[in-house]
């Protein structure tokens, strides 16, 4: 890629004016037709920093790397003082608002058993209800993992950050 051969550098060494070696560590993540993706990390954390960051990387690491640090930058630009962990915050609320909810959904369920039971069949349906709440903590457990993935789909695009801005 780029070098000699008269191809086009990548975008960090069109913003830096150098030229594009054949073994430039940035061309591989950042194609000359997307130069604000390195500008924006350029930005924020120095383009030295980056080339030392991605050297001390295993190679098959360096593009997940070079991913997050360009929705760190992201986060940052947008917002100045929290950044991503504004994001972060945000979603770990949401985790909590919906394990609220899930509890009081759960109160609730139980609370119509008792009142549905008759009275001889109490401890019958006791046993139920207490399975039932079995089955509610699977549930609160399956919806942190979807918050978890959500918050994980959110770092791998940037763009995402959008829908929690407002
Ligand atoms: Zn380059």
């Amino acid at each position: 890629m780029g070098g000699s051969s008269g191809s086009s550098p990548c975008a960090s060494c069109k913003l830096l004016r150098r030229r594009c070696s054949k073994d430039c560590i940035f061309a591989p993540y950042f194609p000359p037709n997307d130069p604000h993706k390195f500008a924006i990390v350029h930005k924020v954390f120095g383009a030295s920093n980056l080339s030392k960051m991605l050297q001390e990387l295993p190679v098959n690491q360096r593009g997940d790397a070079v991913s997050s640090l360009v929705y760190e930058a992201n986060a940052r630009v947008r917002d100045p003082v929290y950044g991503c962990v504004g994001t972060i915050s945000y979603l770990q609320n949401q985790v909590s608002e919906l394990q609220l909810q899930l509890a009081a959904a759960q109160a609730e369920v139980l609370s119509m058993q008792m009142r549905q039971q008759k009275p001889h069949l109490v401890e019958q349906d006791m046993e139920t209800s207490f399975h039932m709440a079995g089955d509610n903590f699977n549930s609160i457990s399956h919806y942190i993992a979807v918050a978890s993935n959500l918050s994980a789909s959110v770092i791998q695009d940037p763009l995402k950050i959008e829908s929690f801005s407002t």
